[in-house]
C-alpha cells in the first residue's frame, strides 16, 4: 500500500490528522518546518521529535512523493524535470530562469482527458490525477536544482493536465505554496490556466488573489469546438459572461487570455479584429503563442510576420498583448509538448471524466 503523504495536506489539516490521532496540533507544524523550512525528507532525521514519535510517523506516512528520474538543459537554459511517482507514472515540471524571476511551470494531472487538437499532453489521453504533495514535490525538486542564493520566484500551473479538474489537490497545495509557514508564496505570484471548467473559476479566485490564465484559442465556437472540446460543453458566451461578473471584475486583476496562433486555424485578421470585441469588459492581458510542432498534431505556427500582424492588429483593437517566445522546444519542454511517455503514462485517449459542477 501507498502511505499517505505528509506534503498532500495543509497545515490547519495536518494539524487536525494529528490532533485526531492523539497528538499535539504543533507536532504537526514541527515536522512541516523540518520538510519546508529546511528540506529534511527522512522523518528519523527531525531531531527534536520524540524517537517513538519518528517511528509512529515513519510507519503511517511518506514524505517524498516524486523522485527525479532525469534533468534535460535546453540551450536557453530552460530545465525540465522528469519525475517518478511510486506507481511509476511519470510526472514533468518546467524550470525557466529569466533575468528577474525564476517561473516553474507544474503538471497537475498525468496526461489530460480533455483532448485538445493541438496539445501533446491531450493526445496521451488521461492516467490520473496528481496528488498536492506530487504538485508540491515539483516545486520542492526543482527548488533543490538551483543555485544557491537564487529562488522560485512564480508558479505556473500550465503543466500537463487540466488544473481544475483535479480541483481538491490543487486548492490544497496552492493553500501549502501559499501559507506564511511553509512555502510562503505570494498568491499574485502564481497562474492557474484552465481551458475553461466555468464552475470551477470562482472557488478558485476565492482561495486568495492567485492569476487567472484562460485558454481561449479561438474567437468563435465553431472553431473552439474543434480545437478545445471542451467548449462544447462551456461554450465562449458561458465562459466569457462568468468572467465579466461584478465581484470577479472588482478584483481590479487582469485575466490572462492565452491564445495559441495556429496557421491557417485561428490567425486571421479577423480573428485579432475581433478578440478585443469579444474580451470588452473583461480587464484581459492577451498572450500570443505561436503553436509549438509536436509529433502529435499536423499543425503548425505561423511564419513570424504574420503573428506580428496579427499581434499589431489586435493591440490596435485596445488590448495589451505580449507575444511569447517559445522556450525549451530543443527538449520538448515548451507549452504543449509534455507528453512523458514513461510507465503509468498513455493509457485511454478518450476516457471523459464528468465535468459536473461539484469539487
Ligand atoms: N490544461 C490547462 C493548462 C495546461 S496547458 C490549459 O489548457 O489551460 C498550458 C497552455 O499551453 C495552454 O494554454 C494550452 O492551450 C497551451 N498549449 C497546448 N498545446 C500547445 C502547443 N502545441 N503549442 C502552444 N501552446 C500549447
Ligand atoms: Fe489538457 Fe490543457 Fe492540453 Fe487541453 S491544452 S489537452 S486542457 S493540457
Amino acid at each position: 500500500m501507498i502511505q499517505p503523504n505528509l506534503k498532500s495536506h495543509s497545515r490547519p489539516v495536518l494539524r487536525d490528522r494529528f490532533r485526531r490521532a492523539g497528538l499535539p496540533a504543533w507536532r504537526a507544524d514541527q515536522v512541516l518546518s523540518w520538510i519546508y523550512g529546511r528540506g529534511v525528507e527522512d522523518l528519523h532525521e527531525m531531531t527534536d521529535l520524540p524517537a517513538t514519535l519518528r517511528d509512529e510517523l515513519a510507519a503511517n506516512w511518506s514524505v517524498r512523493a516524486l523522485e527525479t528520474e532525469r534533468v534535460q538543459i535546453s540551450r536557453d537554459g530552460t530545465r525540465k524535470f522528469v519525475l517518478r511517482a511510486p506507481d511509476g507514472a511519470t510526472v514533468e515540471a518546467v524550470l525557466i530562469p529569466e533575468e528577474r524571476r525564476n517561473t516553474l511551470c507544474v503538471s497537475t494531472q498525468v496526461g489530460c482527458p480533455l483532448a485538445c487538437s493541438f496539445c501533446a499532453t491531450g493526445a496521451l489521453g488521461f492516467t490520473r490525477n496528481l496528488s498536492a504533495g506530487e504538485i508540491i514535490d515539483q516545486v520542492l525538486r526543482a527548488r533543490e536544482a538551483l543555485d544557491q542564493g537564487e529562488t522560485l520566484t512564480n508558479i505556473v500551473y500550465m503543466g500537463m493536465g487540466e488544473p481544475l479538474l483535479n480541483w481538491p489537490a490543487v486548492a490544497e497545495s496552492i493553500r501549502i505554496l501559499t501559507d506564511p509557514k511553509t512555502l510562503a508564496m505570494a498568491p499574485r505570484r502564481i497562474t492557474v490556466s484552465t481551458s475553461g471548467i466555468v464552475p470551477r473559476i470562482r472557488p478558485l479566485l476565492e482561495l486568495g488573489p492567485v492569476n487567472l490564465a484562460i485558454s481561449l484559442h479561438a474567437t468563435t465556437d465553431a472553431v473552439r469546438d474543434e480545437l478545445v472540446p471542451l467548449n462544447r460543453r462551456y461554450p465562449l458566451d458561458e465562459l466569457l459572461g462568468a468572467l465579466r461578473s461584478d465581484d470577479l471584475i472588482s478584483r481590479k486583476r487582469p485575466v490572462f487570455f492565452e491564445y495559441t496562433l495556429m496557421q491557417g486555424i485561428n490567425d486571421s485578421l479577423d480573428d485579432a479584429r475581433r478578440l478585443p470585441r469579444l474580451l470588452r469588459g473583461i480587464p484581459s492581458k492577451l498572450n500570443l503563442i505561436p503553436m509549438n510542432p509536436h509529433a502529435d498534431s499536423p499543425i503548425q505556427p505561423p511564419s513570424r510576420a504574420v503573428c506580428d500582424a496579427f499581434a499589431a492588429a489586435a493591440h490596435a483593437g485596445g488590448l495589451r498583448i505580449t507575444l511569447r517566445r517559445n522556450r525549451g522546444g530543443d527538449i520538448d519542454a515548451a507549452c504543449g509538448q509534455l507528453a512523458a511517455r514513461g510507465a503509468g503514462a498513455g493509457a485511454g485517449r478518450g476516457i471523459r471524466i464528468p465535468l459536473s459542477a461539484e469539487a
